[in-house]
């Protein structure tokens, strides 16, 4: 449960005492207007002289906390050490006080203007605690039955104003009491709706406080957790391809040393041993692959685009790739077909990358597709993006294994039984480039009819194409 009397925020409540200070100027400017008003309508009998005096004092008193909040603005700790409540108790106190005074030389409790008293009272309950605004309204209370008292018993002069209001009533004592009377119930009761509607506020505003930080506090943890996630990202990219650079080297010196064994280089070998040595040069040439993949793979991840990128026409790399393709789509048996409109546009990245996305998504596409299929490269635009889609008549791939083919190493079962060879790397690899290059991959496949990848890559905007000419 809320507490009814809870504050607002220490640094809530410095804003709203500089909002008060200001409220002031305007109730001074008002005062003045009313008493040159009053005095000009009426021509005689206002208490000027006192009036002003006492307004002059509202105002001096209003500058020093002016200039109390302006040295301490920006030193909120210092003012709440000095206790911005007490400081906003006292200054309504004071303007009670200010109040009664201008009251007291403006007819007393003739003046209907003691009703303003109820101004207090909702400032004092936006500001101070509930049990504060009773304490300021009794205060008020106390200090316009002083002056009305005092006036009735002859104690303090009164200061009639001629010729307005109800004057004489001073004297009249049940009239003083039944206005005592309906200025504290109007006071008392405006102090209970107000209290209670601040108090409802209040709970409201500090539940959004704490539901604001709670969000806040999530979303840090969140941070928190995905800047992990990326160092150890980083850290397995790192080391993978640390790791396939050095299994390069001597992987390529056993290639050699067992092609020329095999090409007879080393004098004579059995068949046996032939058979053996060229099984094993096949296995170092798939391990070669594995690690070349690694290394494409790691450097896609690591890489970020900077200023070594130069614009590129995805255009002319899937060109490329067709070409280059074509013999081994024939010797598959697979018709190769192309729909590359030339100006698609460029995008800003690493040709290298893209030739091998683009390379793998066909590659796949026509080891995967039966003999007498086809496979479909198209490249076009689509609002703001390039898009590359290869699609294939080929085996398809099960929808519950959809979601794991962008893993690492992730062979779905009908391609295991379709082509025995492959290293699960090359749509990791794809995924990685399509990212890198600010865009995304998707696959849309039926088992048995054919897969179609698609991949979308932002394109460069003119401006972007301005500031990166030359750079290649
Ligand atoms: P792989 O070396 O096995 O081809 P990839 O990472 O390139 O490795 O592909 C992962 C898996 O996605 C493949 O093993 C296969 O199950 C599936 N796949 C990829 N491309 C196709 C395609 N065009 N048609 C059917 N399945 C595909």
């Amino acid at each position: 449960m809320h507490r009814q009397s809870a504050l607002p925020a220490s640094a809530e409540l410095v804003e709203r005492v500089d909002w008060l200070i200001r409220l002031r100027w305007v109730a001074i400017l008002g005062v003045i207007v009313t008493i040159e008003g009053v005095r000009r309508s009426l021509h005689a009998g206002l208490a000027v002289r006192e009036l002003y005096l006492t307004t002059g004092c509202l105002g001096a008193y209003n500058l020093a906390f002016f200039l109390l909040v302006r040295r301490l603005r920006g030193r909120a700790a210092q003012l709440e050490e000095c206790r911005a409540a007490a400081f906003a108790n006292v200054q309504i106190s004071l303007d009670l006080l200010a109040l009664a005074v201008l009251l007291h030389f403006s007819g007393g409790i003739e003046n209907p203007f003691a009703s303003y008293f109820v101004f207090h009272v909702i400032i004092a309950s936006i500001l101070l605690s509930r049990r504060a605004t009773y304490a300021q309204v009794t205060l008020g209370l106390a200090l316009m039955s002083a002056v009305s008292l005092s006036e009735y018993a002859g104690v303090l002069k009164h200061y009639p104003v001629v010729g307005f209001w109800g004057q004489g009533a001073y004297r009249d004592g049940t009239l003083v009491a039944a206005r005592l009377f309906v200025l504290g119930t109007t006071l008392f009761l405006s102090a209970f709706m107000a209290t209670g509607i601040a108090a409802h506020l209040r709970s409201r505003e500090q539940e959004t406080v704490l539901l604001s930080d709670d969000v806040a506090r999530k979303a840090a943890m969140l941070e928190a957790a995905y800047e992990k996630l990326s160092g150890t990202d980083r850290t397995k990219s790192q080391y993978m391809r640390k790791v396939s650079h050095e299994l390069r080297g001597p992987l390529g010196t056993i290639q050699t040393g067992l092609r020329a064994v095999l090409d007879g280089l080393t004098g004579e070998v059995s068949q046996r041993s032939r058979d053996v040595i060229a099984r094993a040069e096949r296995r170092a040439g798939e391990l070669a692959q594995v690690t070349q993949d690694l290394l494409v793979l790691s450097r896609a991840r690591e890489a970020r685009l900077d200023a070594q990128m130069s614009d590129i026409g995805p255009a002319a790399i899937a060109s490329a790739v067709v070409e280059e393709m074509k013999a081994a789509a024939e010797g598959a048996g697979v018709s190769l077909l192309a729909e590359i409109s030339p100006d698609v546009g460029q995008v800003r990245g690493d040709a290298t990358g893209l030739q091998q996305m683009v390379g793998n998504l066909v590659s796949n596409a026509i080891r995967y597709t039966p003999r007498q299929g086809w496979v479909f490269v198209r490249v076009t635009t689509a609002s703001g993006t390039v898009r590359v889609e290869v699609e294939d008549t080929g085996i398809g791939i099960p929808e519950e294994e959809k979601e794991r083919i962008f893993e690492e190493f992730y062979r779905a079962a009908n391609a295991r039984e379709h082509a025995s060879d492959g290293t699960g790397l090359g749509l990791s690899i794809v995924k990685a480039v399509a990212e890198q290059h600010g865009g995304s991959v998707s696959v849309d496949s039926t088992v048995g009819k054919g897969t179609r990848f698609t991949v979308d890559l932002p394109l460069l905007s003119v401006s972007d194409c301005g500031t990166n000419r030359g750079v290649n």
